[in-house]
């Protein structure tokens, strides 16, 4: 196994500064800027979850009621019942001439957009599959998704978008339940255990993590649940308890122990391995990811010699990649979990010109501005909600030559290119990547360069 062979690397004295805090007081990690060589400073972390993936709009808890009606003339049984996919019964040229569409006349007042990159196979391409937990009145446990804006539960035994190894671990859970006598979670009356589960797979590492979330901490009988999953599924490489004991929207809890495992998997993306932990986040799509990462680096022009800006880093993936084409990376993330998990990212592939920072993306640069820092480019991969202006005019102030813009929203995109093309930037090109078939979502990629040079 590839961690066996550089385990080494696991445990040597850690080379970037940033991993020093961690290895000093994992509570700590540098948050402001500060050229290399300067004291850094310390600030308490305080975790904030991950607001991007695991936000879902609630009703009140006592209209939560079960499904089981079927849509007859969809390729899914609970199409337009769960929200999701909703292009799910367009064939996939149109899907992808509709998002083409929609990406250029959004983008139009700026810049051109290039053809699409779509999928070979869009189908089973998530990589996280959420379940939530639940019974009907007879007592059956029924797991799937919210239905959208509501907290009625639509039992979904397969998805056509969902990794199918997830799916069937799912389901199986469902069985031990039964057999186990674990109660599902009753948000009406906060009685029941079990909530939900998340599931992570590696596309390329093959690893699965399955994320058991309870309302309170004890699972009756943990080993031998554990042992009963782990022997219907050998392909779960770990199983972690989360337990979310609040009545709220988010999926995760904060407090988790390890019951199986390392407690994180690791996949490969271009070329480098990276670790991901329960509440990091990660692209849902690998295959489409690797696709938008190598035309975001290519945008980018890199030619060794350059600073490079890495916001809203994630696990450190952007700029991870790139690092090999640039003299220095600096990569700055909300998430303190996938900050930890983009500084071991950073040693196992035992690259050392990227340092890592924990803090709002705004608020760094804007320190970085105001210090007379600069930079030579900038990537940014905001969350779906896009960037503020405080990190716009920082980015402004800073004058990156070209700044490589990944969005998950073209209209949020839309709205930041409009003051970027105003305060000295223009759009070069739109590259629209579908990481998200059936649903309406698109990403694009897209690069911008100063107008002076
Ligand atoms: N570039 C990464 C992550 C993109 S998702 C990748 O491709 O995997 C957006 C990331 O922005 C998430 O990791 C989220 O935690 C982070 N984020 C959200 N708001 C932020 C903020 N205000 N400042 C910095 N990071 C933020």
């Amino acid at each position: 196994m590839a961690e066996k062979k550089t385990g080494k690397k696991f445990v040597q004295k850690p080379k970037l500064k940033s991993e020093k805090k961690y290895v000093k007081d994992k509570t700590k990690v540098k948050k402001k800027y500060q050229a290399p060589g300067k004291k850094q400073v310390e600030k308490k972390v305080s975790e904030k979850p991950d607001a991007k993936k695991f936000t879902k709009k609630i009703e009140k808890p006592e209209q939560k009621k079960v499904f089981s009606g079927k849509s007859e003339k969809s390729l899914c049984p609970v199409h337009g019942k769960c929200g999701g996919c909703q292009l799910l019964d367009m064939p996939y040229e149109k899907q992808l001439k509709q998002k083409q569409n929609q990406v250029s006349k959004l983008l139009k007042p700026y810049c051109s957009t290039t053809k699409i990159i779509g999928m070979e196979d869009p189908f089973h391409y998530r990589n996280k599959v959420h379940a939530v937990f639940g019974h009907r009145k007879d007592g059956t446990v029924i797991s799937g998704t919210y239905q959208q804006g509501t907290h009625f539960i639509v039992p979904v035994d397969e998805c056509l978008i969902e990794d199918k190894r997830a799916d069937a671990i799912i389901r199986d859970i469902r069985g031990l339940l039964k057999s186990f006598k674990i109660k599902t979670y009753n948000e009406d009356t906060g009685y029941g255990l079990f909530r939900h589960v998340l599931i992570r797979t590696g596309h390329h590492s093959g690893q699965v993590m399955v994320v058991l979330v309870l309302g309170s901490p004890i699972l009756p009988s943990k080993n031998n649940f554990v042992k009963a999953l782990r022997k219907l599924h050998p392909e779960i490489t770990t199983i972690i308890l989360n337990v979310n004991n609040q009545k709220t929207s988010m999926i995760l809890g904060e407090k988790e122990t390890v019951l199986y495992g390392k407690g994180y998997i690791e996949d490969e993306l271009c070329g480098h391995t990276f670790r991901i932990s329960s509440k990091s986040f990660y692209q849902v799509n690998t295959v489409q990811t690797e696709k938008l990462y190598t035309k975001a680096i290519e945008l980018a022009g890199l030619t060794g010699k350059e600073r490079v800006i890495d916001a809203y880093c994630g696990i450190g993936t952007i700029g991870l990649i790139a690092s090999d084409k640039a003299k220095e990376v600096i990569s700055v993330e909300l998430n303190p979990d996938a900050v930890k998990d983009a500084i071991v990212n950073a040693k196992r592939n035992g690259i050392k010109n990227v340092r890592f920072y924990q803090n709002d993306a705004g608020v760094f640069m804007r320190q970085m501005a105001d210090e007379g820092e600069s930079a030579d480019v900038v990537f940014m991969d905001p969350p779906r909600s896009g960037s503020d202006e405080k990190f716009l005019s920082s980015v402004v102030t800073l004058k990156p030559k070209r700044i490589v813009y990944v969005s998950c929203d073209p209209t949020t995109l839309a709205r930041d290119l409009k003051y970027l093309t105003k305060h000295g930037y223009k759009a070069v090109t739109a590259v629209p990547v579908d990481m998200f078939p059936a649903t309406e979502h698109c990403e694009t990629v897209c690069l911008l360069s100063r107008k002076d040079k």
